[in-house]
């Protein structure tokens, strides 16, 4: 045959993004989109957002590139989820969205779970699953938990109940017996948990109706997704144990390819499997929120400029936006530390970076004591990475080569999971 393309797609928690590449990673067409604000008796209705936004973005794709699309893979935000009733495919509730916290379910899941398990988090899917458990008055028996990825290419193949290991993490799956813990098993809700395959996994064809609609080829695969965390990190291509991700945002979080699985709950440290290597990481309040609240972009950028990089800073902050700090420093009390602020804004930036650049290696020092892979190459992504003056601070300091992440968006990690599920 000729030539065939990959489409990835990330729904985010303003927008979505689809990304199509070539088998050599060459992006051929791309496009933004923000959620439209679909209402349904005053209330945003997501769901209905969400199956718009994905037949939009499917039509955007050029039709010359869409009858070449090979597979399809879709990433989604962490522990957002649905409850599906089987029978029609409709919603039996309406999503639980990513950063919602149901308190209610937290003491029966820590008395079920594992102490500190991911699980025990207000946040988490198992807790967001306890909460509707006990709420829903009428008939669950044909109840399939799905998360946003999952639903979403359950639009495209039609088999319910399909997810992958890295969504299931906070539901309570194991990566590394690839089952649910026996702790799980034994809830009389345990039913309605979706098989759990590897992200990039092929799961069916493209049904027919979408296959006709949108001139997708016979053989278009659908294939398992991931979390858009997840498919940020896939998408720098730091595919050997040792590579890292710094993502230099609002705030600094590191992602690190380990040929272990550590997790402490003390430090919001855990891993994702990633196939036979696992995903470590950590994150830190520290970041780019702070940078913003003293500097605008601009003065980031001339103020940079000015600095000499080899010089060392005698400045020592620790810069948070509020008190309280986690990971590499586990003190809910930890105070921001931003002064003495000297004359010289050059020397305060250099002071700040340098400060950020020190909690960054900190971090992966932790991660390493902690028994993870010792870190030898570290790649960046957010908005910081744009700034080389910091990179070369970043590199004296962590003593390690550090560049900026070729390819940063999440959608280009899924067009890649959309790749493998057809190798
Ligand atoms: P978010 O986590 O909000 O997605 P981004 O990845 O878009 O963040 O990065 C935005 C952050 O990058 C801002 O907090 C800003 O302070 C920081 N930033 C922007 N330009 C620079 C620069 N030249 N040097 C360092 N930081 C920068």
């Amino acid at each position: 045959g000729g030539k065939r393309l990959y489409l990835g797609m990330d729904f985010g928690t303003s927008g979505a993004r689809y990304t199509l590449i070539d088998k050599d990673g060459i992006i051929h067409s791309e496009r933004k989109r923000e959620y439209p604000k679909y209402m349904s008796k005053g209330v945003m209705d997501w769901v209905q957002s969400w199956k718009l936004t994905l037949f939009q973005l499917l039509e955007d794709i050029p039709d010359e590139f869409r009858a070449l699309i090979a597979s399809i893979s879709i990433d989604g935000t962490s522990a957002t989820i649905m409850i599906i009733d089987s029978t029609t495919g409709e919603p039996l509730s309406r999503p639980f969205l990513y950063n919602e916290s149901c308190p209610d379910a937290v003491s029966v899941v820590t008395s079920i779970a594992p102490v500190n398990h991911t699980v025990c988090s207000s946040t988490s899917t198992l807790c967001k699953l306890v909460s509707w458990w006990n709420s829903y008055g009428s008939s669950k028996e044909s109840a399939v938990l799905l998360h946003q990825a999952d639903w979403l290419l359950w639009l495209l193949h039609g088999k319910l109940g399909v997810s992958d290991y890295n969504n299931a993490l906070k539901v309570g799956y194991d990566p590394e017996l690839e089952s649910y813990p026996p702790w799980l098993l034994s809830q009389a809700y345990s039913y309605v948990l979706p098989s759990v395959q590897a992200p990039g996994t092929f799961v069916g064809l493209v049904k027919e109706d979408i296959r006709t609609r949108y001139g997708l080829p016979k053989d278009c695969a659908i294939c398992t997704g991931t979390t858009d965390s997840i498919a940020a990190f896939l998408a720098a291509r730091a595919t050997q144990t040792g590579k890292s991700v710094t993502s230099l945002g609002s705030t600094l979080a590191i992602k690190l390819l380990s040929t272990n699985r550590i997790d402490d709950a003390r430090y919001g440290v855990y891993s994702h499997r990633l196939d036979d290597k696992w995903l470590v990481g950590g994150a830190s309040n520290t970041g780019g929120a702070v940078l913003k609240q003293i500097f605008t972009d601009e003065q980031l950028k001339n103020l940079s400029k000015q600095i000499d990089p080899i010089k060392a800073s005698p400045l020592d902050y620790y810069p948070l936006q509020t008190v309280g700090e986690r990971f590499p420093v586990a003190d809910p009390k930890l105070a921001p530390r931003l002064t003495p602020r000297p004359e010289s804004d050059v020397d305060y930036l250099h002071g700040i970076l340098e400060s950020i650049a020190r909690i960054e290696g900190e971090g992966y020092k932790l991660l390493t004591e902690l028994g993870a892979t010792q870190v030898e190459e570290v790649f960046t992504a957010g908005g910081g990475a744009r700034n080389e003056t910091w990179t070369k601070i970043r590199e004296r300091i962590l003593g390690l080569p550090v560049s900026r992440a070729q390819q940063t968006e999440a959608a280009y990690g899924a067009a890649l999971l959309a790749l493998k599920g057809v190798q």
